[in-house]
């Protein structure tokens, strides 16, 4: 699959690229627009452009497409009456949403008035304005300005506060941004039926394949909701998005895959601990990791049985490879809760992991999707790698500051 194919002409386009044998790299030498992250591999395996033959252009025009394509498909797919649901609600605050307001899913066949916050990158994108050679600015991208096509699928995280914006302010932690163009919902709160109605509403008219990944469920567990329900909600959701109409030669089908969640100490007590909780919720948490498992390795085509495994994150345990323990071993082999990778002080508040902790997981997610489409090696991306991976960045930014 990776090949190596040098490029042409640009002394700076002169090195190596891992790259796909469909791949064109085009000629940039000329004023150009970025090449768009992703290009040439999988994700995106390129354009056949013509060096000669003003391929930025090309590139532009294809740009332009896109954003009007993504956009009026979006339009289409709201209730007929979205506008006067507008009319009516859009006054009663800013929380209102406009992207789940105005659209009927399996989950609300009737369109519900919704308001909440609700982080789109597409909405972003699709408001944006196109600069010159066609590109609009991208806020989680290394390549900040690029292209309004970003491959031949949508790789989608779908989340709760969970990772909400886990990149957090980059300025302060030096993270440069992602290297392939992953777009996110974010929805603090949400459960797992608000996520799939939203995710609906954003990309269920979509012809281009989507690879859904889930990083939720914790708001169903703190609702009283028990794991069977929960699943059954994700099964709901993920026939949803394996049944969406893709056209022909668009990459194939979509995919679906969860992440297990976190066990916040707010509302679960480990085995060992002498806490007491009146609605401890270790055993719903345990079941439905193992449920969701289960889920992920239902059809090992779809590659989601490799999604993140988030359930020992914040945790103290024995050393064990992560990727062999299921929920039994769990109870035996996490110790305590790691306090300091919790946002909240105090145990009746830890719900969220702190920023350093969500910008590992965030990291583990771009993984899972560039492991997807075969950009990097497999394996699962246990948290003992992430933070390895953490590592290794931190000693090289020292290594930087010291070369200078
Ligand atoms: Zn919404
Ligand atoms: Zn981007």
């Amino acid at each position: 699959m990776e090949l190596s194919i040098s490029v042409h002409k640009h002394p700076n386009l002169q090195r190596k690229e891992k790259t796909s044998s469909m791949f064109k790299l085009p000629d940039l030498s000329s004023p150009p627009p970025a090449i768009p992250p992703g290009y040439g591999t999988s994700l995106y395996p390129g354009e056949n452009l013509d060096p000669n033959n003003s391929p930025e252009k090309i590139l532009e025009e294809i740009s332009r497409k896109r954003k009007s394509t993504e956009l009026a498909t979006f339009v289409k797919s709201k209730v007929k009456n979205y506008r006067d649901i507008r009319k009516e609600n859009f006054h009663l605050g800013k929380k209102y949403c406009s992207i789940c307001s105005e659209y009927s899913s399996s989950v609300f066949p009737q369109s519900q008035v919704i308001f909440h916050n609700h982080n789109s990158s597409k909405s972003l994108r699709m408001s944006a304005a196109p600069r010159r050679w066609g590109v609009y600015p991208c806020s989680s991208c290394k390549t900040q300005l690029h292209s309004f096509k970003t491959g031949i699928r949508h790789p989608v995280l779908v989340t709760s506060s969970l990772l909400n914006n886990w990149q957090g302010d980059k300025s302060v932690n030096q993270y440069p941004g992602d290297d392939i163009h992953v777009d996110m919902i974010g929805i603090p709160g949400g459960t797992v039926r608000i996520l799939h109605h939203a995710f609906m509403a954003e990309f269920g008219s979509s012809s281009t394949p989507v690879d859904v990944l889930v990083v939720g469920t914790v708001n169903d567990v703190m609702r009283g909701k028990d794991a069977p329900k929960i699943i059954r909600d994700l099964r709901k959701f993920k026939n949803d998005v394996l049944s969406m109409k893709t056209r022909a030669g668009a990459g194939g089908r979509s995919t679906f895959s969860v992440a297990t969640p976190p066990f916040p100490p707010k509302i679960a007590v480990l085995p060992y601990e002498e806490r007491v909780l009146q609605d401890n919720r270790f055993e719903t948490l345990s079941t439905l990791t193992n449920m969701i498992r289960e889920l992920n390795r239902g059809d090992p085509r779809l590659k989601s049985f490799k999604a993140p495994t988030f359930h020992t994150w914040g945790l103290k345990t024995k050393k064990l490879d992560p990727s062999f323990y299921g929920p039994r071993n769990l109870m035996e082999i996490c110790t305590k809760y790691r306090d300091p990778q919790w946002r909240e002080k105090i145990y009746t508040e830890m719900v969220h992991l702190n920023d350093s902790s969500r910008l590992r997981m965030g990291k583990a997610v771009l993984m899972f999707f560039k492991v997807l489409y075969g950009i990097v090696e497999s394996k699962d991306i246990p948290k003992v790698l992430a933070l390895e991976i953490e590592k290794q960045e931190k000693e090289s930014r020292k290594r930087k500051h010291y070369d200078r």
